[in-house]
């Protein structure tokens, strides 16, 4: 089978790849051939129906991560081709990014080092005074795989209080995992100290935190976005830092990506941006090769893979 690996992906599975397959990798001649592709495996290149259309063979695209918003799953199915996604690998990446952006954010990690290496005559200068998070609520928007790692840590390593947004989330799971389950957005943002933002980006979910949603959290709080970017309206974040509708953000994703050195956002001193590092640990990297490598792997010994999303 002809495996077309579209973006870079870790050594270990792309040899995997290579026990099961011919690979044509991102930086091979042939890859321009793609007509010819029968498996493809993808991270942020997009696959829309003209892509796709291209791919006569193609039997399977094995999405390495989660979001598959680069992806016509539709289409994929209209074509009978097999979408498939990486669910489990990079969650506990995901989730330590959040718990160390809320930090930075809450410490001044950024400018404490900016303004050290700048040389500074006194150490703690004032404007470096931060916040504790430790005994403070959390308002998790989705309450998924990542939600549900940033509660644990939340909750176990800094005895917050954790509230939860999510249409899916039942009583009974919010009891088991100790979240406090709020009615709407609305009660969440009203309460969190922290917001973190953990769903998948469609329709209903694009621009869900404008300037409405940012004008009821609290002057103090903290949001971090570690899901997609058009999720967060970047031009009323904007307004909300530096205006002080809320105290501070940090966003691992953007409209555009990786953001123009002349977003607005990254002149501010209460803002942090990371380039969608989310699930880039060496850890995450393996597990999420490996499982698209899987997948394929499945597929080919007419077996079913085991994360369909386009079923
Ligand atoms: P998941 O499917 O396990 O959980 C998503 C949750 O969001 C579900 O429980 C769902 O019910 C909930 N949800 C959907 N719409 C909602 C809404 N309008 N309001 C509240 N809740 C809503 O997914 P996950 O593994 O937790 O990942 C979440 C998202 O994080 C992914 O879709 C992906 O876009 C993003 N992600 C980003 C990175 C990164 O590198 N920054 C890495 C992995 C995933």
């Amino acid at each position: 089978m002809k495996i077309f690996i579209l973006d870079p992906i870790h050594n270990d599975p792309l040899e995997k790849a290579k026990q099961i397959g011919e690979v044509i990798k991102w930086d091979d001649e042939e890859l321009k051939e793609i007509e010819n592709a029968e498996a493809v495996i993808v991270r942020t290149s997009v696959l829309d129906k003209e892509t796709i259309d291209r791919m006569p063979k193609l039997r399977i695209i094995a999405k390495h991560g989660i979001g598959t918003d680069n992806i016509d799953l539709n289409h994929a199915k209209e074509k009978g081709i097999v979408v498939t996604n990486t669910p489990t690998a990079n969650m506990e990446s995901v989730a330590e990014l959040v718990v160390a952006l809320s930090l930075a954010c809450a410490r001044k990690i950024p400018k404490s080092h900016s303004m050290t290496v700048g040389g500074l005559e006194k150490p703690a200068p004032k404007e470096l005074t931060g916040i504790e998070i430790g005994e403070k609520k959390v308002g998790l928007i989705g309450t998924g795989r990542i939600g549900r790692k940033v509660a644990s840590i939340f909750k176990n390593g800094f005895n917050m209080e954790i509230h939860g947004y999510d249409p899916f989330l039942t009583e009974e799971d919010a009891d088991r995992m100790g979240i406090i389950k709020s009615g709407t957005l609305e009660e969440l943002l009203k309460v969190a100290d922290i917001v973190s933002i953990s769903i998948p980006l469609t329709k209903d979910t694009e621009n869900l935190i404008s300037s409405d949603e940012l004008k009821i959290m609290k002057d103090s709080a903290i949001l971090i976005n570690t899901s997609r970017g058009k999720i967060v309206n970047e031009d009323d974040l904007y307004l909300a830092l530096k205006e002080g509708w809320i105290r501070a953000a940090a966003l691992d994703v953007f409209a555009v990506e990786p953001p123009k050195p002349d977003n607005a956002l990254l002149s501010l001193d209460n803002f942090i941006a990371t380039p969608h590092i989310g699930a880039a640990t060496e850890e995450a990297l393996i597990r999420m090769g490996t499982t698209a490598v899987e997948e394929i792997k499945l597929l080919m010994d007419e077996d079913s893979p085991r994360f369909i999303v386009n079923k």
